[in-house]
């Protein structure tokens, strides 16, 4: 079976609830599509609004607790997001890896407690700019992904997204070649398939993230192993957010 496309625009720490209101008015009848997913990751604050406004738009939460409940000042758990409808959530984003202590470990934790609640890990990878100088990135995806997504099952790993995401590419606008980028994401693609198989691996939707934008979302698109983008800076203006999706539908 096709891998259905995946687009999904990652706000970070972005945009306030009349914002978001603004965008998803705007842009949410724009992507209703048959043949790819298009949404969004944005604040906890705004994603009531947003899954209240979203009829095609996926809606995703940026983070997550692995607990449930608790002594977790500033935390937000799987069952919160349960509650109000959420279907996907970006985890091991490497702005949280490196500013916020998430590690492969934890990582692998949301992700398990996610697909116990039903909703689909967005993981993000990716190696910093000295490790890819150093000729380190096959090594650090194959690593990351060996931790990240150790003990699950090998069905819910083929229902999950992985994004590939070279740090230095995020926020750049220094984007890597659709060469570099479908090689990684063929290395994340085979990873899958060393730990859990052929299927896993012909089911994983992979993302390519960092400087996409409406210029060059089609090239990376045409790659046989970029099943889709992550998407932070151009997914902030509702034009260039409606381009990228009238480019890829
Ligand atoms: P960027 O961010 O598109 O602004 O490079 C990508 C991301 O951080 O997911």
């Amino acid at each position: 079976m096709a891998r259905k496309p995946i687009i999904v625009g990652n706000w970070k720490m972005n945009k306030n609830n009349a914002e978001t209101k603004a965008f998803f008015e705007k842009v949410d009848a724009v992507a209703a599509s048959e043949n790819a997913t298009y949404g969004i990751g944005c604040p906890f604050t705004d994603l009531r609004t947003a899954v209240d406004n979203a009829k095609n738009l996926i809606v995703a939460a940026e983070n997550c607790h692995w607990i449930d409940s608790g002594a977790y000042t500033g935390e937000v758990s799987v069952p919160m997001l349960e509650e109000i409808g959420l279907k996907y959530c970006i985890i091991g984003h490497s702005e949280r890896r490196q500013m916020f202590g998430d590690t492969d470990e934890t990582v692998n934790k949301k992700a398990k407690r996610l697909i116990e609640a039903g909703i689909t890990p967005i993981l993000c990878i990716g190696e910093t700019e000295a490790q890819y100088d150093a000729g380190e990135t096959e090594k650090v995806i194959r690593d990351q992904l060996t931790g990240s997504i150790a003990d699950l099952c090998p069905k819910c790993v083929g229902n999950m997204v992985i994004a590939y995401e070279p740090i230095w590419a995020i926020g750049t606008g220094k984007s890597a070649t659709k060469d570099d980028a479908q090689k990684c994401c063929a290395i994340v693609r085979d990873q899958v398939r060393v730990m859990y198989g052929d299927e896993a691996a012909e089911n994983v939707r992979v993302q390519y993230g960092g400087s996409v934008k409406p210029g060059n979302i089609v090239e990376y698109m045409a790659c046989p192993d970029i099943d889709g983008a992550l998407i932070g800076g151009a997914s902030l203006k509702e034009d260039s957010f409606i381009e990228i999706i009238e480019k890829t539908k």
